[in-house]
């Protein structure tokens, strides 16, 4: 086999990283400083034309390490690594998920442009698009994942900013009923709506799924962000975040970056570096975890519904079709109805005993919480309610436990209701 061929799992213990240059030490090491030594004045003048944007970058010229705020060996190799799994040309990582966000935004939106966008959305972001962005004059569209893309058309058409739109933001599977959104038909929309002055961009917040389940640039989306707190990091022990695409964009989202200086530090980057080692294995786990989880919940007495992407039914014809051609797993977060309301829902959380109640997802040990009132308390009553974000949801992030020690668990919670 061809050396680049070789998966991403394997090059996540090596890649873009020269033992040679840090005195042999296996790992890279933590670069903590915040300034580099220049060999030349020569040397100092050509980087900083380069990150500047002065002259092009030459065929064979390497970004010269100047100021950690501009780059650092931590963040630049952790960067080379998560491109792998997503197939991008570049990627930024960021000091929390929300950064990434929000630079998303400031980059490519200016006042009177239009950004659409699909509903619920993480509660960070959609604050975010609520209460700052339209204070700056940047118009909003909501679409929920149960309308066609012929729907979002007309309601762009309607909202009168057609020739404005800028940007199509979509999180799929929603959070957290894992209602799914078709990414090429965001992309060909964009595509619809795009004209040669004015290209439309589709980004999409990947976290719920993580580098490995999904691959949004495959689908036709134009940028793939995460929260690198979730999956990525994996162990609940850091917060940051990463967007990855192509350079010319890439490149854009690092000329922001610089300036607002949201970059994630140097400790950051390695102690993501040290995660990505492990998250095939460890999401793997999770997912195989979490299907034995979603079987034993299917079939309990004390549970109404199951909302989990391996119970999707074939006669459900439009889900089922995003589903076969856009993910690689039935990935390992899970919502369930138990029969009841809030009062059954918190009595199920509050007799967990191997499962921790909190918010977040994607990490090592296993995740519930209440979506109506925690992480989805914010959501209007009318996007609740079509949303199936109801009083009786329960969210679990299953993660890589013995699984017969989480449905003994699960199921001695459920009996106490
Ligand atoms: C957690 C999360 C975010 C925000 O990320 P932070 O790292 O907490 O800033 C954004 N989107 C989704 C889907 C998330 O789950």
């Amino acid at each position: 086999m061809d050396k680049k061929n070789f998966r991403p799992e394997s090059l996540m213990m090596s890649y873009g990283y020269k033992p040679e240059l840090s005195e042999g030490a296996i790992k890279c090491p933590i670069f903590q400083t915040s300034t580099f030594v220049f060999k030349t004045a020569e040397e100092g003048k050509a980087f900083f034309e380069v990150a500047y944007g002065l002259r092009e970058k030459g065929a064979k010229e390497e970004l010269g390490l100047i100021y950690s705020r501009l780059n650092n060996p931590d963040l630049e190799i952790l960067e080379n690594r998560l491109t792998l799994w997503d197939g991008a040309e570049e990627c930024a990582v960021f000091e929390s998920g929300m950064s990434a966000i929000s630079t998303v935004f400031l980059e490519f939106l200016r006042p009177g442009d239009l950004l659409v966008f699909s509903s619920p959305l993480y509660g960070g972001t959609d604050h975010f698009i609520h209460h700052f962005l339209t204070d700056f004059g940047i118009h909003i569209l909501g679409f929920q994942a149960n309308q066609s893309m012929d729907e979002v058309a007309q309601k762009i058409e309607e909202s009168g900013y057609a020739n404005r739109l800028k940007l199509i933001y979509v999180e799929t599977p929603a959070n957290p009923t894992n209602a799914l959104i078709d990414i090429e038909g965001c992309s060909e929309l964009a595509k619809r709506f795009s004209t040669k002055e004015n290209e439309v961009l589709v980004a999409v917040d990947n976290t719920y799924m993580g580098p490995l389940w999904q691959h949004p640039l495959k689908h036709g989306a134009d940028l793939v962000i995460y929260s690198a707190t979730k999956y990525i990091g994996g162990h609940s022990d850091v917060i940051a975040g990463a967007c990855l695409g192509s350079s010319k964009l890439i490149g854009r989202i690092k000329g922001l970056r610089t300036f607002l200086g949201n970059m994630a530090g140097p400790w950051t980057g390695w102690l993501l570096m040290r995660s990505l080692e492990t998250l095939k294995p460890r999401m793997e786990t999770q997912a195989r975890n979490a299907e034995k989880v979603a079987k034993f919940l299917k079939d309990h007495p004390k549970v109404e519904h199951v909302y989990y992407l391996g119970f999707i039914s074939p006669d459900d014809k439009e889900t089922y079709r995003i589903f076969k051609k856009q993910y690689e797993s039935n990935g390992a977060m899970i919502s369930f109805d138990v029969k009841g309301g809030e009062h059954e829902a918190f009595t199920f959380l509050n007799n967990l005993k191997l499962i921790k109640l909190a918010v977040s997802l994607g990490s090592t040990e296993s995740l519930a919480e209440h979506p109506a009132t925690m992480t989805h308390a914010d959501v209007s009553h009318e996007d609740k309610t079509a949303m199936n974000i109801t009083e009786k949801l329960v969210r679990l992030s299953v993660g890589v436990e013995n699984p017969d020690d989480l449905i003994w668990d699960i199921g001695q919670a459920l009996d106490a209701i």
